[in-house]
């Protein structure tokens, strides 16, 4: 395997110097691309990571769990860790170095430090995981200053997560751009997750109402369906509660500002989704998903593939 493990900040910091002053020296101009990653990667994980290798010359993907990103009765225990599967996808993907600290390598025993961004981490998923947000905006912001890379790559289906980190960016004037990367989904349409492996066959069925849900919006949107109480209404008909069934929230939101959306949605806005699924195993399942409903040409693609269904995996 070429991939570079660096298990330390000063292996992640050789790796990064030796790789750009190897490049430096052939000529090629070094611009490094990030891909943050708690493992158990799917393909998912693997389109940021060839988007990242096609646009820097450098990719570092990390692999970490965050403890500081799960609520006291959430499932870090039982978080899927799969290191050597997850280091075949980089390579194959084209990254240069894998990061997969420890804990403590990331936050020795004197770390404080919190960040946060306020409001918009308290809507939608910030509602109902107190503190998630703050601990991936530190985890970000950690990771962000030990890569130093030009480009990091988020996937659009943490919708939420995009935005915040966003605003974070923009706000502390972080030299490191982000790009959002639509959601894969898989041929049925439910939207890749690492915790997807928790489904059984009725869960996984039942999971299947989220992508259709949307889908239904989706077309009515396109089709000139334009206030929010009626695309609402759409997705909760479609999102009925039922044994093993249960909407945590369904909201639609100003896809930049996460603040309240107009009656006319006119700029973009996200419709988003929290749905837990229970299968005959009795495994509870939390899943989220999104669309992006919007009329700006740079954006519509996503949302045209979706509606008329040809997005599969890549
Ligand atoms: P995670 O390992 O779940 O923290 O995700 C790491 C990155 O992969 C985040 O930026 C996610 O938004 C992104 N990601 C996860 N699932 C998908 C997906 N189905 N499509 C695109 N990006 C994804």
């Amino acid at each position: 395997m070429n991939v570079l493990l660096a298990r330390t900040r000063a292996e992640l910091r050789g790796f990064l110097s030796s790789l750009s002053q190897t490049l430096e020296e052939a000529g090629v101009h070094v611009s490094v691309g990030f891909v943050p990653t708690m493992g158990a990667l799917h393909e998912g994980h693997a389109s940021l990571i060839r988007r990242s290798s096609k646009e820097t010359s450098i990719t570092v993907v990390s692999i970490f769990v965050n403890p500081k990103q799960f609520g006291a009765n959430e499932d870090l225990a039982k978080y899927p860790r799969t290191l050597e599967a997850d280091l075949s996808v980089c390579e194959n993907a084209g990254a240069h170095i894998v990061f997969a600290p420890s804990a403590e390598e990331m936050y020795p025993a004197d770390f404080t430090t919190q960040v946060s961004v306020g409001g918009m981490a308290d809507v939608l998923c910030g509602a109902y995981r107190s503190g998630h947000f703050s601990g991936v905006c530190t985890v970000v912001l950690l990771l962000l200053n030990l890569v130093r890379a030009d480009q990091a790559y988020f996937g659009l289906k943490d919708f939420q997560q995009f935005s915040i980190l966003s605003r974070m960016v923009e706000d502390l004037v972080h030299p490191t751009r982000l790009v959002g990367i639509p959601t894969v989904r898989d041929r049925d349409g439910v939207a890749l997750s690492s915790r997807n492996k928790f489904l059984d066959a009725q869960a996984r069925r039942l999971a299947l109402k989220i992508p259709a849900a949307l889908k239904t919006v989706a077309q009515s949107f396109l089709q000139g369906m334009s206030k929010s109480s009626e695309l609402l209404s759409l997705c909760l008909s479609s999102l009925k509660n039922e044994d093993g069934f249960e909407v945590q929230y369904c909201e639609i939101r100003d896809a930049k500002t996460l603040g309240q959306s107009s009656e006319t949605i006119e700029t973009d806005h996200v419709l988003a989704v929290a749905v837990f699924v229970t299968g005959a195993d009795g495994v509870k399942t939390r899943l989220i998903d999104n669309i992006l409903l919007t009329h700006d040409p740079e954006n519509l693609s996503a949302l045209l593939d979706f509606a008329h269904e040809s997005v599969a995996l890549s």
